[in-house]
């Protein structure tokens, strides 16, 4: 926080964007931060920074990586990383963990699980805002991309734990959504949840290596038998399943590619435009949403009331929509 109130250049969002634009990682970190700042103040600050970098977004391949703890996700994010920079790319790592406690950042926070990634010049790794609620969280993310992608990232990597409601959350913030599984037949096929399978575009099963090279293999014909019940036949795009070892940097290459596949595919239909699009409009939702309900919680006539209709409520006096009316008629001075 000090950070910011130190910069000068943050009580001025057209040179601060200016900054972000040309590249200057220092003005990206400060314009992240003030993003993710909970501060009145800072808000007003991040919402005119974000109308100047609005113009320069939307240009990055937005792709997001989930699957349970421990199924190799930042080994992957790291191998495929630095991949794309091989092959030309700037690659930036955000997160949507909003479970974790830990302190100083989340999943991501520890950076020596990426620890190649993190030192390379062309990646910008960012650990996920551990305050707020799932909504706040992948909103803030949301607008922390569009700063990433205007400071030039080309490729935006969105990891998120394969826990609860995140990975929807994550897939309304990506163009694609891959998730990794482990090799494991038909059990671990029952632990997944069919909403997230729905999900995914790209399904890989990760640590197909060693002694787990072969069950790997058989995982993969599994799973894409099971998509493919999932999918109609004419769908323009059944989610292919590849395997690769993240841990030996092999078929890393095949899922770039594909990645890539799928993009000019839905480039091509419209469909990623379509996609965007509603997830703007959801976006915009979300944002009347959260805020009218702050400044409903936030006026005195509805604080005068709430206690003692929640009492009532709680104690059935009251049915629940009949407290709901009068708070409502409180909010809008009936
Ligand atoms: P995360 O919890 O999903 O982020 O998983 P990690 O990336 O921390 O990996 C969990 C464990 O699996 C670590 O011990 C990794 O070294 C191991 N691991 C990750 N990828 C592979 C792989 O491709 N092959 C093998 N054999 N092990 C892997």
């Amino acid at each position: 926080m000090a950070d910011i109130e130190k910069s000068p250049s943050v009580d001025d969002p057209a040179q601060l964007a200016a900054a972000v634009c040309a590249g200057n990682r220092r003005a990206l970190a400060r314009a992240i931060t003030l993003i993710e700042s909970t501060r009145g103040d800072h808000r007003d600050q991040a919402e005119r920074l974000l109308e100047h970098l609005l113009p320069h977004t939307g240009g990055a391949a937005r792709i997001g990586v989930s699957g349970v703890p421990g199924v190799g996700k930042s080994t992957f994010i790291e191998a495929f990383g630095l991949n794309w920079i091989a092959a030309g790319h700037k690659v930036a790592v955000l997160a949507v963990d909003p479970s974790s406690q830990r302190s100083g950042g989340s999943i991501l926070g520890d950076k020596t699980r990426m620890e190649q990634l993190s030192r390379a010049p062309e990646a910008f790794i960012r650990p996920s805002p551990t305050a707020g609620t799932l909504g706040g969280v992948a909103r803030r993310t949301r607008e922390v991309l569009l700063a990433c992608e205007a400071a030039g990232f080309d490729v935006v990597l969105i990891e998120t734990v394969g826990v609860g409601q995140s990975e929807t959350a994550v897939a309304d913030l990506v163009d694609m959504f891959l998730l990794l599984l482990l090799p494991g037949g038909g059990d671990e096929l029952q632990g997944i949840k069919r909403g997230i399978m729905e999900l995914a575009d790209l399904v890989v099963v990760n640590k197909a290596d060693g002694d787990m090279a072969a069950a790997a293999r058989r995982s993969a014909a599994e799973y894409a038998n099971a998509i493919r019940l999932l999918h109609p036949t004419t769908s323009d795009w059944i989610p292919p399943v590849l395997t690769c070892s993240s841990l030996e940097n092999a078929g890393i290459d095949e899922i770039r590619e594909m990645t890539q596949k799928f993009r000019r595919q839905v480039e091509a239909s419209g469909a990623l435009e379509q996609r965007r699009s509603a997830q703007a409009r959801r976006w915009m939702w979300g944002e009347v949403d959260e805020q009218l309900l702050a400044a409903f919680q936030r006026h005195p006539a509805v604080r005068a009331k709430l206690d003692s209709l929640e009492r009532q409520v709680s104690e059935a006096e009251i049915t629940p929509s009949a407290a709901a009316q009068a708070l409502l008629e409180a909010f809008r001075g009936a």
